[in-house]
């Protein structure tokens, strides 16, 4: 009787740790660098974000692979710099294109999940390709309920561009919006994480927001809230960031409701700084402070966002200073499902876990690179606390992150033995990257940094 209780006992323990945690990775969309509490932001309450905040390891150096919507998206679900694979602008919405989306070469992080034995579903904005081949149920999301293009128009009816006004779609099918935006995908996520509660399968779920990416929508109850804001922009924008807060609030109750929070890893991460969009009147609405530049930029204002890893079961709370970078959620979450064998070989990725639970120490990457408008664009390049911007064909910039996390002091002229070292650590990344295979909407206007 006592062995088969201390073999029992054995068993259960082996069952809880060997148990593959869920994987809920959240994404904000165009979400500035101090909007939300745990960063800072004392204009706009996030009361849902800063409880997740303080469950987890929030990365003070966490980065985007790229400063806008589509390239990070790709470089998160591959685990892979995008521009290796020339995914490095915005696709537009062509579904007759088989050339504009996450191009089908490359294996995906929902994909990998499934062979280490995960249920996978994504909610909210794809744009990684309108053609059917690129819809997220053939790159690997066993369900999808979301927008397929780069944002949405918020309230049923609202005004909007053609992309932002397709039907929502579920599984390849049209779906009407019934609601505030915002809120109809948080619910959605809710009901994936209660409804594959319990089942033998863990599961992944990608939720990507569209908010609080324009149009400036929001519900007048949020704007009520924020209405000690002066800016009609910013307040509105703000509310927007409410709602969201509220919506990821929805997802973690029902984690905890049916007792997955313990054993499920939660990403969370803005896919690029807050934008600054003079040619729109849109300006200041968002807050970067206190990062150089905004959305579209190298500069860190365009790729530093809010970062957290939060997994009760293994992960202490904290902060972690190292540059990490989103490109390293994939090969994290299958080391964490047990599944390294599973991971490719080709990743940029590496697995944070025994960083971020203090086992390892030193950096995870001895250089993050950034690239936007192709070979001759935009380079940055981080090396330790010290990072290169070089901004087309002007004379490469360089600052020291430990001291001027502002990017305002430029060392080049003290420093050219560092200046000629990282931009030949460019060209040699550069060498493993191509030019993009295909252009954003509005091709002619080259991005440039601010
Ligand atoms: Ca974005």
């Amino acid at each position: 009787m006592r062995s088969f209780v201390l073999l029992a006992s054995l068993l259960l323990t082996a069952t809880t740790f060997a148990a593959k945690p869920n994987v809920l990775v959240i994404v904000a969309d165009d979400l500035g660098y101090n909007d939300v509490g745990f960063q800072g932001s004392k204009e706009i309450p996030t009361p849902q974000l800063d409880k997740l905040a303080a469950q987890s390891v929030r990365c003070t150096n966490g980065y985007v692979s790229h400063p806008f919507c589509s390239p990070t998206r790709a470089g998160m679900l591959t685990g892979r710099y995008q521009q290796r694979f020339g995914h490095e602008n915005n696709p537009a919405w062509l579904p007759e294109s088989t050339v504009a989306g996450l191009p089908l070469s490359e294996t995906t992080f929902p994909t990998l999940m499934k062979q280490a034995g995960y249920t996978t579903g994504a909610v909210g904005k794809w744009h990684l390709g309108a053609h059917p081949q690129f819809h997220p149920n053939r790159r690997g999301f066993d369900e999808y309920f979301g927008a397929l293009g780069g944002g949405h128009v918020y309230f049923p009816g609202d005004k909007g561009g053609p992309e932002y006004q397709i039907p929502l779609n579920r599984n390849g099918t049209d779906e009407p919006q019934t609601k505030y935006l915002t809120d109809q995908f948080g619910e959605e996520a809710a009901a994936f994480v209660g409804r594959h509660a319990g089942e033998a399968k863990p599961w992944m779920l990608y939720l990507a927001f569209n908010a609080p990416h324009t149009p400036l929508q929001a519900p007048p109850e949020w704007l009520e809230k924020v209405g000690h804001i002066g800016s009609e922009q910013r307040r509105t924008y703000a509310a927007m960031v409410c709602a969201m807060d509220a919506a990821v609030g929805g997802v973690l109750a029902k984690l905890e409701e049916t007792k997955q929070r313990e054993n499920t890893l939660v990403y969370f991460v803005s896919d690029n700084g807050g934008p600054n969009l003079a040619a729109r009147n849109l300006t200041n609405f968002t807050d970067n402070t206190p990062l150089r530049g905004a959305k579209g930029a190298v500069y860190e204002g365009g790729v530093r966002v809010p970062f957290l890893v939060s997994w009760p079961a293994r992960l202490k709370p904290g902060t972690y200073d190292q540059p990490v970078m989103a490109l390293d959620f994939l090969p994290t979450a299958l080391a964490a499902a047990g599944a390294a064998d599973v991971t490719p070989k080709n990743l940029d990725g590496v697995n944070l876990l025994p960083f971020l639970a203090g086992e390892k120490t030193g950096a995870p990457h001895e250089t993050l690179f950034w690239r936007s408008g192709g070979p001759g664009g935009n380079n940055a390049v981080r090396r330790g606390n010290l990072k290169l911007v070089r901004i087309g064909t002007e004379a490469p910039q360089l600052y020291d992150l430990g001291a001027d996390v502002g990017e305002s002091k430029n060392l080049a002229g003290e420093r050219p033995d560092v200046v000629r070292e990282l931009v030949a650590a460019i060209a040699e990344w550069e060498r493993g990257t191509v030019a993009p295979i295909f252009e954003s909407p509005r091709a002619g206007k080259k991005k440039k940094a601010k």
